[in-house]
């Protein structure tokens, strides 16, 4: 069985073309390469709609809903699609793995994908609205090694570099105490620069 396989990560912002990259990639690999991949996404996302990803500038690939909190569920997947095509998957493809969250066991499925001849590719995002680590994309930067790219949004008040997704509700910026994640809520996002994110009662700053 092939081992050494890699990890590439599309990490970054939101608006930065994580998605973009992650289905250039897929199509490169499936065009040229004529690899089979399997891509999945965590079932929290709700900007694609069921059994699909999608990249703002309009891309799309087929893709398969997995639990976010139980994504060993993706094996039982793969084992059916390998047996229907009568033949192994060469690439598994990851969207949103922030999504994952980091004791959902995302890192250990990654790294026996690898272990097990599987090349993967995943994009993430690299911090949540508070401005800290998000989900599982930090644990895979440590297996993705020189293959990690970070993607760069640009700030919507200033056009400066733009690490942070501000969280806006109610035209409001979004407390620190707010949840992690916001499932089917009436907020939106928009990239921030250090200067412009704005997070009332931050520990520390307290602004
Ligand atoms: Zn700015």
């Amino acid at each position: 069985m092939a081992r050494g396989k890699f990890l590439r990560l599309f990490i970054g912002n939101m608006a930065s073309g994580k998605t973009r990259h992650l289905l250039t990639e897929i199509d490169t690999l499936r065009r040229y390469g004529n690899k089979r991949i399997a891509v999945f996404k965590p079932r929290t996302d709700t900007r694609s709609g069921a059994s699909c990803i999608k990249s703002r500038k309009g891309d799309e690939d087929a893709a398969e809903d997995i639990s976010a909190t139980s994504p060993s569920e993706m094996f039982a997947i793969l084992r059916a699609k390998e047996a229907a095509a009568g033949c192994r998957y060469e690439v598994i493809a990851f969207d949103e793995v922030q999504f994952f969250p980091r004791d959902s066991g995302f890192f250990q499925i990654v790294k026996h994908l690898l272990d097990h001849g599987y090349d993967v590719l995943a994009s993430g995002l690299a911090f949540d609205f508070r401005g800290e680590p998000f989900g599982s994309t930090p644990d895979l930067t440590v297996l993705a090694e020189d293959r990690c790219m970070w993607l760069t949004a640009y700030c919507t008040k200033c056009g400066a570099r733009a690490p942070f997704p501000q969280r806006i509700i109610d035209g409001e910026p979004a407390p620190y105490d707010s949840p992690q994640i916001l499932v089917g809520g009436d907020e939106t996002y928009e990239p921030r620069c250090e200067e412009h994110f704005v997070l009332p009662g931050r520990p520390l700053t307290g602004h």
